[in-house]
């Protein structure tokens, strides 16, 4: 992963510090000192080794001559606010403000060295949040405007860029973006003991069965399609959308790893899960192939960490297949997959990591955008994991009684068929015999 966005409820913020190293330590050294829950590099130096344009560290002014720029003060940490008064609190850091009182800055201040698409990094505000950017460089690179324009877009409140290119580095709750290059000064963000609430604790159902969905990425990822028209963390969300209602009338209890719109790291949802203690855990995303442009490989595919097929994961994972083949869902010759992926290796429920299909593939990111299609998936998700859970799928109220009208996205095709005279418009989940299927194709004039 090259681009990681946090966002720390100020809440749940025990303090911030400015940890200068003076270019001497890397970030693990700093991780492992400080034991941080949230490390990120800091602002720029001069040659001379002096920090630059303001910093500020326990009540001293580190840098030279002071003048006026917006940045980031704070005494203990949960009282960060942006400011260009920097005699007041004991600490403070300027770099780049790109956003101030909830407005772009219309021409971000930088120098030469600044510019350019590069790997970035940024300190904000947004609701009662800390936010925390970090990307490298290479395909998250930005330049200070559309990263300016990027953070706007998520509705941060305000915003400093801080120090690029090679010095953009990060460890948020274990999850990292590493460079090798050892930065004057970093931030570091500790929680309060107990850390953060996963999101919905205090309304977990009192359900017998517990199950953690987790929706892959968050705002900002770049993952999907080449044309730009589906967008991988888009889909996630909204799968889980439909997943929690239908598996919340089985009576089994949902708790998701993150909210609309935050963008937690892996170990963060791994965390999120293990504290929820669930039956089973199951993340959510769409595979991609090739080297950005459209490619052939298709089909959805299912991973856990590892074998043997007997484990529990290996039974879930199982149970999904077999209920995205019974509902007709086009699958990869091997569909389950074993790799070490954080969210299955870090998590303690059995994990199972479904990728419903590729968003570098044509016609897998048709059915993908497809609402209907949305729905099948996410039924069948729901009866899957049921069938692992032990619990009997429970037909809609209503549904029984509707024996002869089909599921929501079969049903416009239903209706043509009807209309045609190519169906009788009888049974609708029931097989086709060979006989049938004779009687179909003559229908059809295709014998
Ligand atoms: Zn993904």
């Amino acid at each position: 992963m090259s681009k990681l966005i946090t966002y720390v409820p100020l809440s749940s913020v025990e303090r911030i510090e400015l940890r200068v190293t003076n270019c001497r330590k890397t970030l693990s050294q700093v991780k492992a000192e400080t034991k941080a829950h949230y490390v990120l590099n800091g602002g720029m130096w001069n040659p001379d080794g002096t920090p630059c344009p303001l910093l500020k560290v326990g009540g001293a002014m580190l840098s030279g001559t002071p003048w006026r720029p917006m940045g980031y003060a704070w005494d203990k940490g949960p009282d960060i606010h942006m400011t260009s008064e920097y005699e007041g609190a004991a600490n403070f850091i300027a770099v780049t403000a790109l956003i101030s009182s909830g407005e772009p800055v219309d021409k971000p201040s930088y120098g030469s060295a600044q510019g350019g698409k590069r790997g970035r990094s940024a300190i904000g505000l947004r609701g009662g949040s800390l936010a925390l950017y970090c990307s490298s460089d290479g395909a998250d690179a930005a330049t200070p405007e559309t990263l300016r324009d990027e953070l706007a877009g998520l509705g941060w409140a305000s915003a400093v860029m801080l120090d690029g290119g090679g010095s953009s580095q990060c460890d948020f709750g274990g999850e990292r973006i590493t460079a090798s290059r050892k930065v004057h000064n970093w931030i570091c963000v500790w929680l309060k003991q107990g850390g953060q609430k996963p999101p919905e604790q205090e309304d977990k159902p009192m359900s017998k069965h517990t199950v953690c969905l987790d929706p892959g990425h968050g705002p900002g990822n770049v993952n999907g399609s080449p044309d730009g028209t589906y967008k991988e963390w888009e889909f996630t969300w909204d799968m889980a959308q439909r997943i929690k209602p239908l598996l919340e009338a089985q009576g089994v209890g949902v708790v998701l790893t993150k909210t609309a719109d935050n963008y937690p790291s892996l170990t963060e949802r791994a965390n999120i899960s293990n504290k929820s203690k669930p039956d089973c855990f199951v993340s959510i995303h769409t595979n991609a192939y090739g080297e950005g442009g459209w490619s052939s490989a298709s089909g959805l595919e299912i991973y856990t960490s590892a074998g043997p097929m007997t484990a529990q994961r290996n039974v879930l994972a199982s149970e999904l297949v077999n209920t995205f083949h019974a509902a007709g869902v086009s699958l990869r010759n091997e569909p389950i997959k074993h790799e070490m992926y954080t969210v299955l290796a870090k998590t303690d429920a059995p994990a199972a990591l479904i990728e419903y299909g590729f968003h570098t593939n044509k016609m897998d990111t048709e059915y993908l955008k497809d609402s209907k299609y949305r729905d099948k998936l996410a039924e069948a998700t729901a009866k899957g994991i049921c069938e692992f859970l032990g619990v009997a799928w429970q037909a809609e109220p209503g549904e029984d009684n509707a024996k002869d009208t089909p599921d929501s996205w079969a049903a416009e095709a239903w209706q043509k068929a009807k209309d045609k005279g190519v169906l009788d418009g009888t049974r609708p989940r029931d097989n086709m015999t060979r006989q049938e299927l004779a009687v179909v194709l003559d229908r059809l004039n295709l014998i």
